[in-house]
């Protein structure tokens, strides 16, 4: 028997049964780039978790200030945010979050800015001009940096998403391919700590780079879990299935304990 594709993007990953306790996610969020808007977006993340039945949610609009305490308890934090830096208190509590054994994922939009040491001027990321290297742990926890020049994607489509990582678990069971209405990022340099999970070709036709171009990844950090996923720009790209699927799979795999 076939299963409805609505019903895969709901299903809980073959993880072994660590009892009927709800995993806690907290998404950290409160500021966007002008590009993307958190307060839409941002209800979609909680309901997709939620709807799992798998999940416990809270959303933090205010992440400086945040301790270890506050990040005690959670399984997961969802990284949707960027904007100003949190801190030395709060960056090195979300680190050391995760490099103690949880987990993180991050999502479209948080793979250029401040963090990274750029600063946003004439329209456009640039490397900082005061020399400030950014947050030094972040390039690792995302597994990837993006050149200024290099930062863009070709003109917002309908393409197909492969797995290639079938076997991995937040993959198995789904369908090759899924469909993603979004935007395609290009020419992320990917570190060797990030292992690809699923890939989209980058059209010429639609300003792309001909190239398979890498769209989730997982990365080690500590003895904790990051998933990068570069989908999401909008309320419509973050209601598609595929995305769905791969966002709570991902939660779910970066969470469990
Ligand atoms: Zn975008």
């Amino acid at each position: 028997m076939r299963i409805p594709l609505a019903a895969l993007a709901l299903a809980l990953l073959a993880l072994p049964a660590t009892g009927q306790e709800r995993l806690r996610a907290l998404i950290l969020t409160g500021e966007t780039d002008p590009s993307h808007d958190w307060r839409t977006t941002t209800p979609l993340l909680r309901e997709a978790l939620e709807k799992t039945g798998r999940f416990e949610v809270q959303v933090v609009e205010k992440v400086p200030g945040l301790t270890p305490r506050d990040l005690a308890g959670y399984d997961a934090v969802v990284l949707h945010y960027n904007g100003p830096r949190w801190g030395a208190e709060t960056e090195s509590a979300v680190e050391e979050f995760i490099r103690s054994g949880k987990g993180m994922v991050a999502l479209h939009g948080v793979s250029y800015g401040v963090f990274f040491g750029m600063e946003f001027r004439e329209k456009r990321w640039r490397r900082s001009t005061t020399g400030d290297p950014g947050w030094p742990a972040y390039a690792e926890m995302m597994g990837a940096t993006w050149e200024p020049e290099k930062i863009g994607h070709g003109k917002r489509h309908v393409f197909k998403v492969r797995w290639i990582e079938r076997d991995h678990p937040i993959a198995r069971g789904l369908e090759e391919t899924f469909l993603a209405d979004d935007e395609l990022y290009h020419r992320m340099d990917l570190r060797p700590n990030a292992r690809v999970l699923a890939t989209a070709f980058s059209d010429p036709a639609t300003g792309g780079t001909g190239r398979d171009e890498p769209v989730i990844w997982a990365v080690p950090f500590g003895r904790g879990r990051v998933v990068h996923i570069t989908l999401g720009h909008d309320t419509k790209s973050m209601s598609q299935p595929g995305f769905i699927a791969a966002f709570t799979r991902a939660a779910e795999w970066v969470a469990a304990r």
